[in-house]
This record gives C-alpha cells, sequence and structure tokens, in this order.
C-alpha cells in the first residue's frame, strides 16, 4: 500500500486529516468535566446523523459486531424467536451470532445480489398471530454484494401484519452516506461503527435505541456486562462511563459529526449517490456488471463488480495492491473469487473516484481481462463533467 493513495475498501475510509488530528488528544482524564465536552456533542451528533429527535445513543470502544451484540444482548432472551433475511455475508454472521446466542432465527435466503424481500417478511409476520417474533433484524446495505435494501418497506411489511416485534437495523455501511430515518422508520436500534461512514479509524461501535428498545432491554435477559446499555447510561448521567472509553476516538466522532452536519446530510447523500454513478458508468463501460440485480438496490457506498467466468477477481486486488498501492475490496462468502470491490463512501471525492476507476482498469488489462484504457474513466468523466457539481466539503 502507498499511504499517498486513498483506499477503495469500504471500510475503514480514509480518513481526513482535521479527523487524525482531533483523534490525537493527549491523555485526559476521562472522569474529568472536560470529557463530558466530547460525550454528550458526539451522542448528539450521531442523533441527528441517524435523523432522530430523541433516540438514546450509545458508543461503545467496539466495532460494527460489539454494536449487533450490544443489540441482541440487551433487547432479547435466550430462545427468543427472529426473523432475518440472508443475502451477503454480513446479514449471516449477524444471523450466525444471534445463534451463538441461543435465538432462534427464521432465515429468509435470498440470491446474493437480492434486496430483503419485504413482501416475504410481511408473510412471515401475519401468520405470526401469537406474536413470538421478538425482533426483525436488516442489514440496510449489504457490504458484501453492495445492495441497499429499502428499510421502509420493511416498516411498512411489519405495519401491513400489525405486528409489535423491534426493528434492529444494521447501517453500519450507510450511516453517514446514505439516507438513512431512524425515526420516519420507527427503527428500534440502529447499529453502526466508526470507521465507514464516520471516516474514522476502527473502534467505536455506535447505536441508536428507541424507547421501546430502551424498555425492552429491562426485561431481556441474555447475559450482557461490557455492552449493558443500563450500565452505560447510568455512566452517561454523571458524564463517564462505566469503564475506561476511548476519549481520543470519540473526540473525532464528535468532529466527525460536526463536518458531515457542516456538508449536510442530504448533500453528503447527493454526493455519495454522485460518485456512485460514475463507478456505475465506469462498469457498464468495461461491458461487467454488478452483483447487485438492478438499480433498485444498488449501493452508493460500495459496488461488488462481477469478473467474467473462469478469471480469479481476487487477482485484482492483490495486483493492485502489489503494483499500484491501491486497495480494493475482495469478494468474500459466496461472491469470493467472482466479484471485487470498489468502496466509495466517506471522505471522497470525483476525482479521487476517477483514480481508482483507472488503477481498476490498468489491473485488469495487467491480468488480460478485456478492458480498453481509458474507457471507464471516459464515462465517469462524462457522467461527473455533465451531473450537478458536488457541494465542496467545507474546511472543518
Ligand atoms: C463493516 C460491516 C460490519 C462489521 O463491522 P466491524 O466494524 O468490522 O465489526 C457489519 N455490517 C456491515 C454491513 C458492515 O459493512
Amino acid at each position: 500500500m502507498s499511504f499517498q493513495n486513498p483506499v477503495f475498501i469500504p471500510g475503514p475510509t480514509n480518513i481526513p486529516e482535521a479527523l487524525r488530528k482531533a483523534c490525537d488528544l493527549p491523555t485526559m482524564d476521562h472522569r474529568s468535566a472536560a470529557f463530558a465536552d466530547i460525550l454528550h456533542p458526539a451522542r448528539e451528533g450521531v442523533r441527528q446523523i441517524m435523523k432522530s429527535a430523541d433516540a438514546e445513543t450509545f458508543i461503545f470502544p467496539a466495532t460494527g459486531t460489539g454494536g449487533w451484540e450490544t443489540a441482541i444482548t440487551n433487547t432479547l432472551s435466550a430462545g427468543d424467536r427472529v426473523l432475518a433475511a440472508r443475502n451477503g455475508v454480513f446479514s449471516d454472521r449477524w444471523i450466525d451470532m444471534c445463534q451463538r446466542h441461543g435465538l432462534d432465527v427464521i432465515v429468509v435466503d435470498v440470491a446474493w445480489g437480492e434486496g430483503i424481500p419485504a413482501d416475504r417478511f410481511e408473510e412471515i409476520l401475519v401468520t405470526d398471530t401469537a406474536h413470538q417474533i421478538k425482533a426483525v433484524l436488516a442489514t440496510h446495505n449489504e457490504t458484501a454484494t453492495g445492495v441497499a435494501s429499502d428499510m421502509g418497506a420493511i416498516r411498512r411489511a411489519m405495519d401491513a401484519a400489525d405486528h409489535p416485534a423491534l426493528l434492529l437495523i444494521d447501517g453500519v455501511s450507510s450511516i453517514g452516506s446514505m439516507d438513512f430515518r431512524f425515526d420516519e422508520w420507527r427503527i428500534d436500534i440502529a447499529v453502526t461503527g466508526s470507521q465507514k461512514g464516520f471516516m474514522l479509524p476502527a473502534g467505536l461501535a455506535i447505536l441508536g435505541f428507541s424507547e421501546k428498545a430502551m424498555s425492552a432491554s429491562r426485561h431481556a435477559a441474555l447475559p450482557r456486562t461490557f455492552f449493558d446499555i443500563n450500565d452505560m447510561s447510568s455512566g452517561y448521567a454523571v458524564d463517564a462511563y462505566p469503564y475506561t472509553p476511548a476519549v481520543g476516538l470519540m473526540n473525532g466522532l464528535k468532529q466527525a459529526c460536526d463536518m458531515l452536519l457542516a456538508e449536510g446530510l442530504e448533500n453528503v447523500f447527493a454526493r455519495h449517490q454522485r460518485i456512485a454513478e460514475g463507478v456505475r458508468a465506469a462498469v457498464q463501460a468495461w461491458d461487467l456488471s454488478l452483483c447487485a440485480v438492478d438499480e433498485r438496490v444498488y449501493s452508493n457506498t460500495v459496488s461488488a463488480i462481477r469478473t467474467p467466468d473462469g478469471f480469479d477477481a481476487n487477482q485484482i486486488v492483490r495486483h493492485a495492491a502489489e503494483k499500484y498501492g491501491v486497495a480494493f475490496g475482495a469478494g468474500l462468502g459466496q461472491v469470493a473469487g467472482k466479484v471485487f470491490r470498489i468502496g466509495h463512501l466517506g471522505s471522497l471525492t470525483d476525482v479521487m473516484t476517477l483514480s481508482g476507476i483507472a488503477t481498476a482498469e490498468m489491473c485488469m488489462a495487467d491480468l488480460g481481462l478485456d478492458v480498453r484504457l481509458g474507457s471507464g474513466v471516459a464515462a465517469a468523466q462524462e457522467y461527473y463533467r455533465m451531473a450537478q457539481p458536488a457541494q465542496l466539503r467545507k474546511a472543518a
């Protein structure tokens, strides 16, 4: 890897200089009043980025995976039934975690590349008249396949079935990059991490809890200590943690929220959409296809690109790292070797993205694929020239 180059993996994402500096704090007594000036603005910023008026936000020294564990252990009990779709590696891992915690998971398997079938969820929820399903789990953006599912449709399916289950959403690769509406979708728990849309190093699990999820936590019997939100709430009430917080990262989070909110959330989403459209124009020019089956599920944060049959897509990732010092995402799980991924979220501009597209082209040409140098770059250039200019990010 060359540190001069941006990364094109879907997390960890490129860290803006201002955020690197914000994370670099001298040691602070985390039980002093100074910590409150980091803790509360960071929690408040997260709430705004999730588009919620009054969600309780929690920040754990962990990663997105710890966020999943926080969500299930604080609201569920062993043997509880939950409903989840499996359409990629991340949804699969969350299901596996539920099973290891002794939950009874109704798994709806769909082809990788497809979104979560809200209609199937509705059918299942309608038949559950005894309301044995305690939670519906949904991965907003499947990072393995580059598939975004419609969270509003999941909420409507639950409403149509008049079902009281909790709605738990993995927004790890969408929150802060794609439109996310905690209140409007009546989400009960949203999970994310610091190293994707928030443009920080890994190390924080970031969650929002609805009032309903908060009250579920009072009866939920799955064991939890480190991830207990009630212990965390007691800490927050006195401007502290039940243990030692990751102060530097939290200061970074406070600044990251300020940066995203200063750009304007709708501008942030438009920038991601615009950058993604350029990448998709390049993929089309290469005559390759996305793993995502159609435009209704295209992700604006990551594109998983299918390579021709018989070609090992991992070669592109290895070659890009070795020859050009650039990181792309490898295919995971069922699509390992079949796709390579271009991550296009976080701190990225059109111009940076063109360099990633150009590098992918060089790699494919080097490896003997039938890709004409400049074809994808030109398609993206045309798109970026003609599309509305992205709002320039204000200096933080
Ligand atoms: C990255 C990611 C995770 C896992 O997060 P970690 O921070 O690596 O634990 C979970 N879900 C999705 C959709 C992701 O993209």
